[in-house]
């Protein structure tokens, strides 16, 4: 299955050798600039993904099949369970898959763009066991609908919300805009160290929560907040990092391209009876130069100052002009977060070419079987 599926490339490789792996890929990158700690591996480092995503196809013979696209095609290998994959999010999908002959629902068929199921995605708090189940259909009208969600709970009494979210576009982009919520509350609450989180289906959600509260363990560490720092947490998602940081300094901004998250983020500080956090929706190499600049305008010339600033990019990393405004805003520390190492490398090269340097730095394993590793980092100010 793994050859096949492509998204495990490491299984088969026991897992004290995988992380020596992952260890020497950030030592190589790393290593000249500084000390790298050893990396954080997971104690039972299978099923550990709390959100499941499965494409609806069909096979030769017109029945529906259910798993991924094989890597770098859009063929879907079929998958009923994976070892890294939450076990109950796999029970669900094969049973909705199961559902869809007596519903005479269709899944959808990427090049005639005939049928309606396109993708299921499930998302499970660990430690609530709330489960959300977003069924993504290329069109709004989903014909008996409500029954379908009473069969699914029948089977699946643990289910706590259904979202419908309509996706009608021709491109890879598993989610569409819409939402409309068909059962529950249309999100589901986690914990992560001691806070808890509202998540939408359209926000971003660490995918291991065991290995994301070590991985924001060492944030916070390295962030080393004294109590009257403000703080930047750029791509700050429903605001996890923010509010850990929020607890540890005297003002936090958090910034956030998905309104949704964002959305979250308010309601989260709110939860958690925060009250020195605001969040900002925009792209932060938009969001972060704006702020500078009008601050410059209304404080005749002052510059904006941040004593920290943390990032955590998706994996095409930071844009130019974000590295340059936080160049500006001359931050003691700087907390790099990154899933893909290849961007870490060029935007360390840029900012330690920009008055920073690296301090420390440790890879934390949220991804075990795949060749993918979290690293985070701590740059401060040259000579501090
Ligand atoms: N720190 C959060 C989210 C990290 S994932 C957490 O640990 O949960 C990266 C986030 O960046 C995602 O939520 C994504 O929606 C957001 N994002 C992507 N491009 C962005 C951009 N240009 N500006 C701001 N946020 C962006």
């Amino acid at each position: 299955m793994a050859k096949k599926c492509g998204g495990c490339e490491f299984q088969g490789m026991p897992y004290a050798e995988q992380l020596k792996h992952k260890e020497k890929r950030v030592r190589i990158l790393l290593d000249s600039f500084g000390k790298v700690h050893p990396i954080i591996g997971m104690k039972d480092p299978y099923h550990y993904r709390n959100k499941v995503h499965a494409v609806f196809d069909r096979d030769r013979r017109g029945n529906a099949i259910s798993g991924v696209y094989q890597k770098g095609t859009h063929k879907v290998v079929p998958v009923d369970s994976c070892m890294i994959e939450d076990q109950k999010a796999d029970k669900i999908i094969v049973t909705i898959r199961g559902l869809l002959k007596s519903f005479k629902i269709k899944t959808y068929d990427e090049d005639t763009q005939y049928g309606l199921l396109r993708h299921v995605l499930i998302r499970r708090g660990f430690s609530t066991g709330e489960i959300m189940v977003v069924l993504v259909t290329a069109s709004p009208v989903f014909p008996s609908k409500n029954n379908f969600v009473k069969a699914l709970r029948k089977v699946h009494p643990e289910i706590t919300t259904v979202v419908q979210n309509i996706n009608d576009r021709g491109t890879s982009m598993v989610l569409g805009t819409r939402d409309v919520v068909l059962y529950g509350k249309g999100f589901i609450e986690d914990k992560l160290c001691g806070c808890t989180f509202r998540i939408s289906a359209q926000s971003f959600y660490q995918v291991n929560p065991v290995q994301t509260e070590k991985l924001y363990g060492l944030a916070l560490e390295y962030a080393d907040l004294k109590g009257d720092e403000t703080v930047w947490d750029l791509y700050c998602g429903i605001g996890t990092i923010s509010l850990f940081l929020a607890q540890k300094a005297k003002q936090v901004y958090g910034v956030e391209i998905v309104p949704q998250a964002i959305d979250d983020a308010k309601e989260n500080a709110k939860i958690n009876a925060i009250d020195n956090a605001e969040f900002f929706v925009g792209k932060a190499e938009e969001v972060l130069p704006e702020y500078y600049a009008e601050y410059e305008r209304e404080h005749n010339g002052e510059t904006a100052h941040a004593d920290v600033i943390v990032v955590d990019p998706p994996r095409k990393g930071c844009d130019e002009t974000l590295l340059e405004t936080i160049v500006k805003m001359q931050p003691e520390k700087v907390v790099y977060v990154s899933c893909d190492s290849a961007t870490l490398a060029r935007d360390l090269k840029y900012l330690c070419a920009n008055g920073y340097e690296i301090k420390m730095c440790r890879g934390v394993d949220q991804f075990p079987q795949s060749v993918h590793v979290e690293t985070c980092v701590l740059l401060s100010k040259l000579g501090q």
